[in-house]
């Protein structure tokens, strides 16, 4: 059964009913497979054009993707951290576009790959759009935002052989090795997930929260936990299955939220007071590093449940935007230097890709009012482009009403921050922090079992074993100073001394 009633009497694209759509206008006898065929034939000149045209610009990063529409629901109080309208009020549901994609492999490419998953979440709420774009490792390979292409590439496929090369990965770590605690993660069996339904979603990023009213925030770090319980792969069983079914992931996921089987996470918050931040163990504003459990508790506050599989992929999913500067009052960036430059990087790729007027296409489009006739016109602009409305500020003929604070004189999202300094280039240096992190989590590896362990051996090996001399070397000494024994454990997997 279709899923939507609608009126399936073909015409041509400006409406022309038309006989039928497998003929084509030729000019010569009735003979078969033989003709010249016309240019006054416009049904077949606007099927072939518009296939020439109908793929957008693949994004250069998170290109393949499954994607659903769900709801968070609130199942707690957090009055006391954020006004947020979505947040608040147990019981409370906004509907929910979530898009999750590999981060470096083309779409089509066997989806059981190691790779860090993006996590983006669009909820629609009655004060705007809240995007979520998260991944599903806690912490960054990089955190200078200026390294972000650079990283990027290096996961992707090699200038000249066009494939993905472990030598440019490798000499990407090696020599950047703020990211050591990330790749404990992703070399770990989590770094191939079983399916999307079993993974976590996490902001990485220090967020603050606000409240209306009053001038504090605190920071917070927010989790999107599966309620499946998070699961990852073996390699064997990784490369046997992706052998077996490329679009494994994507297969799964429909099939259960066909089946009424609707996967469903908690969402979490970590929070600290600006006071805690301030004297705390690590930086928050560096997205290498996490805030240990135990220093700051998962408090719940909600749950995400996925249940509609989308209609159309390119319409829903494809055309997706998501952003880390879509905020809805009550949540804030915090100073962490890569959410602020993610911040201009993610609208100004939809613009590229989708076009400057994306968000009024329907699965970006809020749900709230909306009303910003400053930014008119572009390319694809429908609905009314707000008719003979001023198209510049201040007109006192056509005057426009304001009722939120955001913005305003004087008025800071950021709150009660205050930032002094110098401008001056900066780049962040690699020591040994670095790398007690990473340790923890070799540890956590560790309380699993000696095979999870044995397992990351086994994983990087994998990777490593093709690699210049070296860029083995180096990364044996950089896995060395997680410690000693998973370095040696590596080199002996390799032969190398
Ligand atoms: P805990 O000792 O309290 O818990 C360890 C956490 O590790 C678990 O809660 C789980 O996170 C996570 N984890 C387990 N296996 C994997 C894996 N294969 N890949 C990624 N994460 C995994 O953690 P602490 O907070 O004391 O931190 C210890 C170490 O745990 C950290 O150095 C960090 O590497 C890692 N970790 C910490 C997280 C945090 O937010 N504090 C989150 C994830 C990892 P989850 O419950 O999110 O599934």
């Amino acid at each position: 059964m279709p899923a939507t009633k609608r009126d399936r009497t073909y015409t041509l694209q400006e409406g022309c009913p038309y006989g039928s759509a497998s003929t084509a206008q030729r000019f010569g006898d009735q003979r078969p497979v033989r003709g010249l065929m016309l240019l006054q034939d416009t049904q077949l000149i606007e099927t072939l054009a518009h296939f020439s045209r109908e793929r957008i610009p693949e994004r250069t990063v998170h290109a393949g993707a499954v994607g659903a529409w769900g709801e968070l629901e609130v199942t707690h109080d957090n009055s006391d951290i954020t006004s947020a309208a979505f947040l608040n009020g147990k019981g409370k549901k906004s509907k929910v576009l979530w898009r999750l994609s590999i981060t470096g492999p083309r779409p089509g490419q066997y989806e059981t790959t190691r790779d860090v998953r993006g996590w983006a979440m669009k909820i629609f709420t009655e004060q705007g759009n809240q995007d979520f774009v998260f991944n599903s490792i806690p912490t960054f390979f990089i955190r200078d935002p200026i390294k972000f292409p650079s990283m990027n590439r290096s996961h992707k496929v090699h200038p000249s052989k066009n494939a993905a090369d472990p030598n440019m990965f490798w000499d990407f770590h090696v020599n950047n090795q703020e990211g050591i605690h990330a790749l404990m993660m992703l070399f770990s069996n989590r770094g191939i997930p079983a399916n999307v339904r079993q993974l976590n979603g996490y902001s990485g990023h220090t967020y603050k929260f606000t409240r209306e009213g009053t001038d504090g925030f605190v920071y917070v770090k927010i989790h999107f936990l599966t309620d499946l319980g998070a699961k990852g792969l073996k390699l064997a069983e990784a490369k046997r299955l992706g052998g077996l079914q490329p679009s494994l992931h994507t297969v799964d996921m429909h099939e259960h939220i066909a089946q009424g089987k609707f996967p469903t996470w908690t969402m979490y918050a970590q929070v600290m007071t600006a006071e805690q931040a301030e004297n705390y163990r690590w930086n928050v504003f560096d997205m290498t590093k996490v805030w240990p459990h135990k220093d700051f508790p998962l408090r719940p506050m909600a749950k995400l449940t996925l249940n509609k599989n989308p209609e159309n992929y390119f319409s829903d999913i494809e055309q997706a935007a998501f952003s880390p500067s879509t905020m809805v009052p009550g949540i804030a960036a915090s100073l962490d230097p890569m959410l602020q430059a993610r911040m201009f990087a993610y609208p100004d790729a939809a613009r590229y890709r989708v076009g400057v007027n994306y968000q009024q296409l329907p699965c970006n489009r809020p749900v709230s009012h909306v009303y910003a006739p400053y930014e008119r016109d572009g390319a694809m602009r429908y609905m009314t482009n707000y008719g003979s409305d001023p198209s510049y500020v201040n007109s006192s003929l056509v005057p426009v009403q304001f009722d939120s604070k955001i913005g305003a004189s004087g008025y800071s999202i950021g709150h009660d921050e205050v930032i002094s300094g110098r401008v001056a280039g900066y780049a962040s240096e690699v020591t040994d922090d670095d790398f007690e992190q990473a340790r923890g989590m070799w540890h956590v590896l560790g309380k699993q079992g000696p095979e999870e362990q044995n397992d990351f051996v086994v994983n990087v090996v994998d990777s490593l074993q093709g690699v210049v001399p070296s860029l083995q070397t180096g990364a044996i000494a950089m896995f060395k100073r997680v410690e000693p024994a998973l370095g040696k454990a590596i080199a002996d997997a390799l032969g190398v001394n």
